[in-house]
């Protein structure tokens, strides 16, 4: 087990540029894969901590690989593991950095800078996978499928939150927009010659509110209107609105999703009017916490005095492109409090917590307790040993494809 006192000595020398580049990240939010300045500040700082740096990997400008002390994408020199901590820094549209993604991009860099000057010559490959785009744009899933996460042993990251907790139930997702076309008419002169897109749209919500009462009790599905015509005197000949569509599965939303398009396309028969679905992003699988590593991560935490609640499978829960990465790696998504309990993420309450002193202090001890794991994982004792056999022990789902967008 690494020092935490060493440890706190350390991270004491770093903590400064952690705040500094948090509170930049923070007061400029950029949204899903235009994360241009977040990424340029989280690149420089590697660099500068002696790590080698890929900015513009897996076909996304804003994704980058950083690594210390072996090689990129295959078994460094020394055969040891090769163990990620993962950085997020999109914001979200209107709010800013209402998901606190700032704390998790300059935490990211300072666990792993903080482990390197910790021991330089650590074992293994130690690598930083900045993952832009997690609101809504799977970003993890585009790196996943352009090959950045082969060969990665176990991946590390955590998100702030109104609560700590090492281990949390997700939803999977799908995003996905449905479009109604109709005929567009003068609403007052020659209705009958129309066909609404906009009444279609208000009946599919309408057909949704009626599927809810069937759905399993986990699942939600919501949305809003993106465009609902433009004048009362003309018939929308357009309307078009964005959904999340979630269960506790990939398979058992990819069923859900079958009952969502009847709803569609039934709006779009009784109104006269064509629909269609596009996947806008990628399907957000479940997660599965890989439970050696939180429960190493857990007694880290509290010896660094924080207090981690037990998981309760009553938690309430989200989606993250995470769930991809965890199917295939042993993966740990914790969460550490940095607002009152109650607090909702994606909000403008959460968006000021994120930025507070208290916030950085908390988010520090993350990062020691990620630090510290991930230590543990790259001289690849029993701690790897447990995790790899619990993954393997668990199987290997697949994630249904979804069409892909038209
Ligand atoms: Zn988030």
């Amino acid at each position: 087990m690494a020092q935490p006192a060493m440890a706190a000595s350390v991270i004491g020398e770093i903590a400064e540029r952690f705040r500094a580049t948090s509170a930049e990240i923070h007061a400029n939010p950029e949204t899903a894969f235009r994360e241009h300045r977040a990424a340029a500040l989280l690149t420089d700082w590697l660099a500068e901590e002696g790590f080698t740096v890929r900015l513009g990997v897996g076909g996304l400008d804003t994704a980058f690989i950083a690594t210390s002390g072996g090689v990129i994408g295959g078994r460094p020199a020394g055969g040891g593991p090769v163990v990620a901590v993962l950085a997020e820094y999109d914001a979200l549209p209107g709010i800013g950095h209402g998901c606190g993604h700032n704390l998790i991009g300059a935490g990211a860099v300072l666990a792993a800078s903080h482990l390197r000057r910790l021991a330089p010559d650590h074992a293994g490959t130690l690598v930083v996978i900045g993952t832009p785009g997690e609101e809504g744009g799977g970003g993890k899933i585009k790196l996943l499928d352009a090959g950045v996460f082969d060969g990665i042993d176990a991946a590390l990251m955590f998100h702030p939150a109104d609560r700590t907790l090492v281990v949390r139930r997700a939803l999977a997702a799908a995003h996905v927009r449905v479009e109604f076309h109709g005929v567009a008419a003068h609403a007052a002169k020659n209705p009958a010659d129309g066909r609404n897109a906009l009444t279609a749209m208000i009946q599919l919500f309408g057909a949704l509110d009626g599927l809810r009462q069937h759905m399993p009790d986990r699942a939600r599905i919501h949305g809003v209107i993106r465009d609902g015509g433009n004048a009362p005197n003309v018939i929308p000949d357009f309307t078009s609105a964005e959904f999340y569509v979630r269960d506790t599965t990939a398979a058992s939303t990819v069923d859900l999703l079958e009952r969502f398009e009847a709803c569609a396309r039934g709006s779009a028969m009784a109104t006269g009017t064509g629909y269609k679905l596009v996947h806008t992003a990628p399907m957000y699988s479940e997660r599965r916490n890989n439970l050696a590593m939180a429960s190493k991560l857990a007694r880290y935490l509290e010896l660094t005095g924080v207090d981690v609640e037990e998981a309760r499978d009553d938690n309430p829960a989200g989606s993250s492109d995470i769930g991809n990465v965890s199917l295939k790696t042993p993966t740990i998504h914790p969460y550490i409090q940095i607002a009152e309990r109650g607090t909702p993420s994606h909000s403008a309450l959460f968006r000021e917590a994120a930025a507070t002193p208290h916030a950085h202090d908390m988010a520090e001890r993350m990062a020691l307790g990620i630090a510290a794991v991930a230590s543990e994982l790259l001289a690849g004792g029993e701690l790897l040993g447990e995790a790899r056999r619990e993954h393997a022990a668990a199987g290997q789902p697949t994630v249904p494809k979804p069409t892909p967008p038209a």
